[in-house]
């Protein structure tokens, strides 16, 4: 039996959801995509202008691009207080549970975005009491909170 369900979710349209309960540590999903170099990834404009939601730096030489309907995984949604997280060993990369998660709570990590000017372009609806109201990884957000908070409260 999988571990996940796909479901429309709060955050974002579509979200995975736990299917069963899951123990922190455990493996939840294997993130699927395309190994590419990062020459390539420096290169196509594929990867240009945005926030690479699905781009994942493997190493020196390779990033995966797991921009494709096949990958089940790139329908998880970041959050603040994510209880998952993204890990690669070799060339795999899969989600992993960072705390115990019980059946029915929808899985979540951190995008990991760096803070940049273009910040607002990517507000965050996780509703966790943390939320800073933008998708950005976790050691970048004091920035956000030296400016007027969001309207996120609830
Ligand atoms: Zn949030």
């Amino acid at each position: 039996m999988k571990p996940y369900k796909v479901r429309k979710s709060k955050i974002d349209n579509l979200g995975l959801y736990a299917a069963k309960d899951i123990k922190n540590g455990e493996k939840v999903i294997q993130y699927k995509g395309k190994v590419i170099t990062r020459k390539e990834a420096e290169e196509n404009p594929k990867y240009d202008n945005d926030k690479a939601i699905y781009l994942f730096n493997l190493n020196k030489r390779y990033d995966l691009d797991g921009d494709f309907k096949f990958n089940t995984a790139r329908l998880i949604n970041h959050s603040c207080n994510p209880n998952c997280e993204v890990t690669g060993t070799g060339l795999k990369v899969w989600v992993h549970a960072i705390k115990n998660i019980k059946k029915g709570e929808e899985f979540s990590y951190d995008y990991g975005f760096s803070f940049d000017e273009d910040y607002k372009n990517y507000p965050c609806r996780c509703r966790s009491k943390n939320c800073c109201g933008f998708i950005i990884r976790e050691g970048s957000r004091w920035r956000i909170k030296n400016r007027k908070s969001p309207k996120q409260d609830k």
